[in-house]
């Protein structure tokens, strides 16, 4: 663990003192809105003169906690907390390419994100290409003159590709513009982006950040590494003064600290309303609390539960970086030396006939008695899914081909069980076949 990344997890962004109660865990300000001492401040709040809160859509003081404490993780200078993953994706890109721009995207995504790239972002006019994350050159060769953002996940699912993200995000910064990292798999507990060149972060906090699977959030972090001035024509919602933000670029009132968030906070999430409620938030902060206890096991439990499967007769393919033979255990060494994110897939021998395939996963997973099937990941559980019939049901052949997933593939999450109880009931299950 980096130095102070536990102190930041038990504490950052709160301060007992600051309320009267002097309440040692975070409390639920459960507010709409926020009274004010005189008419003065509610007039200085409003016109982002002075810093306070409003109305909870945009910020309340549990959720300001939360956003202090991931960004303190991430080692990012300011973060937007919203109302879930999807939304922290959508704010994000709409304020960067939200202005009929284009972004180039990995082909390898959460599926909640290529339908929003792919159909709603069409239907907004914002083009998206998607290219082979592993095929540098066809990220280069995506760049067009209204390109805003690259976009990647640190670790991808239900196959576990690990990103040579200092090699993309080098293209993007000669692109000129900011990579954007979906970090919510790998966790800044296992993979901070910012130490390999990204500059903007997102997270679904569903998942490992708030772990016990009780609550949606979503996050993003400004790493503070993008300089939007560099090239002002192609920002102009940060640099061309606004009647809404007092006539003042946001990048001259807020500069490289707050500017982005601001624009996020301020435009987006005001206007679209992906809010976090403060019981999600709180609940959220629970599970930051344990993050890098909770994630070290996650690791040790699904490696050990990939090596097993990897000597199953039964199994054709184990895809976990962390294993030898993975095409991807090169840049897990290098991306993922605390270890590898519980999340992964294995095959089935294939039979080559889609409808025997599913029949032989459907024998396995209606086998499980620990590992529940449950389409979610990074829950304190296990979990497990059949990703062409589920989470990826209404992808194309191609599409399923592409992301690496065939009839015979299930995914996995490993939780907090016992190890040793997984792998038995693993066992137990393919042994039926
Ligand atoms: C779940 C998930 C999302 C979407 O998050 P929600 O909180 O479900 O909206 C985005 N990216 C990844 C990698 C995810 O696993």
């Amino acid at each position: 663990m980096p130095e102070g990344f536990v102190t930041a997890q038990l504490g950052a962004g709160y301060e007992p003192g600051a309320v009267a109660q002097q309440t040692v865990a975070v409390p639920i300000h459960q507010s709409s809105a926020y009274q004010f001492r005189s008419l003065r401040e509610a007039r200085e709040r409003f016109a982002l003169r002075e810093k306070g809160f409003i109305y909870s859509r945009n910020a309340h003081p549990t959720q300001a906690v939360l956003e202090q404490r991931v960004a303190a993780l991430e080692g990012g200078v300011a973060a937007a907390a919203v109302g879930s993953g999807q939304a922290a994706t959508a704010v994000a890109t709409l304020a960067l390419a939200g202005r009929g721009g284009h972004i180039v995207a990995a082909h390898q995504l959460y599926g909640g994100t290529v339908d929003l790239f792919h159909d709603t972002f069409a239907d907004l006019g914002i083009d998206v290409t998607f290219v082979d994350q592993d095929d540098l050159d066809a990220w280069r060769a995506a760049v067009r003159p209204t390109t805003r953002a690259f976009f990647a996940e640190s670790v991808a699912n239900p196959v576990a590709q690990v990103l040579d993200m200092r090699a993309v995000a080098d293209i993007a910064h000669e692109a000129g513009v900011p990579l954007v990292i979906d970090n919510t798999v790998a966790t800044p507990a296992l993979l901070r982006p910012r130490e390999f060149g990204a500059d903007i972060v997102v997270h679904s906090a569903t998942k490992f950040l708030g772990g016990h699977g009780t609550s949606l959030g979503g996050v993003v972090v400004d790493l503070g590494t993008f300089d939007f001035s560099a090239s002002p024509e192609k920002w102009p919602a940060l640099s061309e003064p606004h009647h809404r933000f007092g006539g003042v670029p946001l990048w001259d009132a807020f500069g490289r600290e707050a500017a982005f968030i601001t624009l996020i906070k301020s435009k987006y999430v005001g206007d679209l309303g992906p809010a976090l409620s403060p019981f999600n938030a709180f609940q959220i902060i629970e599970g930051v609390e344990t993050l890098n206890l909770r994630v070290d096991r996650h690791a040790a439990s699904g490696l050990a539960v990939a090596a097993f499967l990897e000597s199953h007769p039964a199994v054709a393919a184990v895809h976990h970086p962390g294993l030898a033979s993975n095409r991807w255990h090169g840049l897990a060494e290098r991306y993922l030396p605390r270890g590898v994110p519980s999340v992964f897939a294995f095959d089935l021998a294939a039979t080559g006939d889609d409808e025997a395939d599913y029949a032989r996963a459907e024998k396995v997973i209606d086998a499980l008695r620990v590992i529940r099937l449950v389409a979610n990941i990074g829950d304190a559980r296990s979990l497990a899914c059949h990703p062409a019939t589920m989470t990826h049901n209404h992808m194309t052949r191609d599409q399923l081909t592409a992301a690496g997933i065939s009839f015979a593939t299930i995914r996995l999450s490993i939780g907090l069980e016992d190890p040793s109880e997984l792998i038995a009931d693993l066992a137990r299950a393919l042994d039926a076949l």
